[in-house]
């Protein structure tokens, strides 16, 4: 079936279905090259086999995080209404034509499979966590928000609680999706000169993240350049300290699909465990003991916003 030049819209792999779309968007030769690299990979990687139809969509209008300029590579519509969102992986179209600096063929970039063995694992995550939806919705309204401090006292304490929240889920939402992409992609290494390294990197985020919350809750309220640069450190910095925590269950003992099926809480206090048994200092904790530490952080925020 052809519906448009040189490439087909669906593909059957073995039993299972790909689906291309927006594919004429692309000069042939990249669309071609993307297409023999994704059928490539949905015929041999492992996780693709978990889904009976996936959709590969390059898609014109990325979402733009605060603080950064471009789009992500690609992502997942979980709070779309679409249902074909729930079996999509959208690609930045700058990511696959080689237009955007992140483009998957430039040095240093993400080769498409490990971006999608990202995607796949939110997908999965999805199906099988209900708080996922919930948290997204979170995320889109606060990304509404025009800024921090125009909502009141109330509203920043509120406005800080749910940043929070979001920053501990997306510590085992991106820990997972990278542990993974990574593992299918062979850049971890089950020793200990991997492991520290990760862990050296997850404890050096963790200072920066301190070092932020603490310029924010001194900073006044009128002024939200620091709040800035905490939401961005917040966002960035929970990949690699979800990475080590991650890695460090794994490597203790946890099974991979038991954290998907974990709550984030669950997950960190499990991996506060985990710590006691390597003797190190947890890097992120629920309770007070890690280097950035949860109970400490809405202490902090209860007292800023409560004795004012
Ligand atoms: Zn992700």
């Amino acid at each position: 079936m052809k519906l448009f030049g040189k490439i087909d819209k669906i593909y059957s792999v073995g039993l299972r279905f790909v689906v291309l779309d927006g594919f004429d968007r692309l000069p042939d030769k990249r669309a071609i090259l993307a297409r023999d690299i994704i059928i490539d990979y949905c015929a041999n990687a492992t996780l693709p086999k978990k889904f009976f139809r996936l959709r590969f969509f390059v898609d014109p209008g990325g979402p733009i995080a605060i603080g950064s300029e471009l789009p992500p590579c690609a992502w997942v519509g979980i709070n779309s209404v679409y249902s074909e969102d729930k079996w999509t992986v959208h690609f930045d179209t700058g990511y696959i034509d080689g237009t955007n600096e992140n483009a998957h063929d430039k040095p240093g970039s993400l080769p498409i499979p490990q971006v999608i063995d990202h995607e796949l694992t939110h997908l999965l995550h999805e199906r099988k966590s209900k708080k996922l939806k919930n948290m997204n919705k979170k995320l889109d309204r606060l990304e509404k928000h025009p800024s921090t401090y125009a909502i009141g006292k109330r509203g920043a304490l509120s406005y800080w609680r749910n940043r929070l929240a979001i920053f501990i889920y997306n510590i085992q939402l991106e820990g997972l999706a990278d542990y993974i992409s990574n593992l299918n992609a062979d850049k971890l290494i089950f020793d200990y000169s991997c492991w520290k390294e990760i862990h050296r990197r997850a404890e050096s985020a963790s200072k920066s993240v301190n070092k932020a919350w603490q310029y924010m809750l001194r900073t006044a309220e009128d002024d939200s350049s620091e709040a800035r640069e905490l939401e961005d450190i917040l966002k960035h910095d929970a990949y690699i300290i979800g990475l080590h925590v991650v890695f460090t269950l794994v490597l203790t003992g946890t099974d991979e699909e038991d954290i998907l099926n974990w709550s984030d809480l669950k997950m960190i206090k499990t991996y506060e465990k985990a710590c006691d048994k390597m003797k190190i200092i947890p890097v992120i904790s629920i309770s007070s003991r890690g280097i950035v530490s949860y109970k400490n952080m809405v202490a902090d925020l209860k007292k800023k916003y409560n004795s004012q």
